[in-house]
């Protein structure tokens, strides 16, 4: 074994993806209702994207940040407005940690302050600085990543607002819905009591999309539900239908100099194609909507076996709390039903993050052979 072993595999062997689709190396097909990680938005191997793609390998894979991308304007400007942050800025990079980081970093620039204020259950990534704010104790290494972090409970404003008046704060981060916690969804209230707070006291607001974001929800951002504004927006995953790209969307009030923030391969020219072949998807085949409809439908169909306080989530970003522990139903329904599903930090939840053109005949196949297992 050459592989520094780090990841629990499953032995399924995957060649090929179409739709809500894979396939195994002996041909078997496999429904995805987990999108490797939240990754497949628009479905595998969609059309439009692999023609995108081989399009831009013909004409030009990557240069780096020391030209002009017309490709990387385009997609600044359409994602912003098509995201409803018109005001706000692009800056690519190449994942979500990578995201985070430079969404921290420019806040502690900004507010010339170090400590950040996080809550219960966030998963932000694993690089050195911004794995001091997941909450998992066991990533943590020794050197670098003792950012001076504060964990507060999840909708804990009041906590917020103490933290805020000391003034040392340099940004508050919040998943627009927690993924890895197993579909934490924060209270609308709560987020709208945190862009009071960060306007009060003049913090940058840090709303991390990064499996939320690009249309998961039904709203382009999971956030948007509550009518808050953030002050920067993290996002990757679905953003590149598994093209590895991130970015972070940046308020006006923070001013750009040259050289403060960097990265070789973030917004080369084949990412923002990918990006930009998204988000034509997302708009021509009304995925927003779908996702909203699809994850209504959702929520109703595990309503039939589940009480409703088990069941978390909104539009296709589903959390289903079992009541016991999900890894031998997991299994069971890879290998069994066939069908992909996803699991959470909580061991009881199955999460469930297809790919957004998931369809309703789909979605009761899952349903039939969950039950199917919760009765045997
Ligand atoms: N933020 C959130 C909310 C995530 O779910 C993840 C990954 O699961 C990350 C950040 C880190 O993203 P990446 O693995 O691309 O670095």
């Amino acid at each position: 074994m050459s592989l520094f072993p780090v990841y629990t595999l499953y032995p399924v062997e995957l060649k090929q993806g179409n739709g809500c689709y894979v396939v195994d190396a002996n041909g078997q097909k496999y429904l995805d209702l987990y999108g490797g990680h939240a990754v497949i938005s628009i479905g595998h191997s969609h059309p439009h994207f692999t023609a995108a793609l081989k399009d831009q390998i013909d004409h030009l894979i990557f240069y780096s940040n020391s030209v002009e991308n017309h490709i990387q304007e385009e997609l600044g400007r359409r994602l912003t407005q098509e995201s409803g942050y018109d005001d706000h800025q692009l800056f690519m990079v190449s994942s979500g940690a990578e995201a985070n980081e430079n969404a921290l970093k420019l806040a502690s620039f900004h507010t010339g302050n170090a400590e950040i204020i996080t809550y219960t259950g966030s998963f932000h990534g694993r690089t050195t600085g911004v794995v001091a704010t997941t909450d998992n104790p066991n990533i943590l290494p020794k050197y670098g990543s003792q950012l001076p972090v504060h964990r507060l409970s999840m909708n804990d404003a009041e906590g917020t607002e103490k933290l805020l008046k000391t003034r040392k704060i340099a940004a508050v981060i919040i998943e627009g819905i927690q993924g890895v916690a197993g579909i934490v969804v924060p209270d609308d209230d709560f987020l709208r009591s945190l862009r009071t707070l960060c306007n009060i006291y003049n913090t940058p607001l840090i709303i991390d999309e990064v499996q939320s974001g690009f249309g998961r929800t039904g709203d382009f951002f999971a956030h948007q539900h509550s009518g808050v504004q953030a002050d920067i927006v993290s996002c990757a995953k679905g953003m590149g239908n598994g093209f590895p790209v991130g970015g972070i969307l940046i308020h006006p009030k923070f001013k750009a100099r040259k050289g403060m923030l960097g990265t070789t391969f973030g917004g080369n020219h084949l990412a923002c194609r990918a990006t930009l072949a998204v988000l034509d998807v997302l708009k021509q085949e009304n995925l927003l909507s779908h996702a909203k409809e699809l994850g209504e439908f959702c929520i109703q169909g595990a309503s039939q076996f589940l009480p409703t306080n088990q069941i978390k989530g909104r539009g296709l970003m589903i959390g289903l709390d079992l009541g016991q522990p999900i890894a031998d139903i997991r299994k069971r329904l890879i290998f069994t039903h066939h069908i992909f599903t996803g699991s959470a930090k909580n061991p009881n939840v199955i999460r469930l993050l297809p790919p957004l053109n998931v369809t309703k005949p789909q979605l009761e196949q899952f349903f039939v052979a969950l039950e199917h297992e919760l009765n045997s």
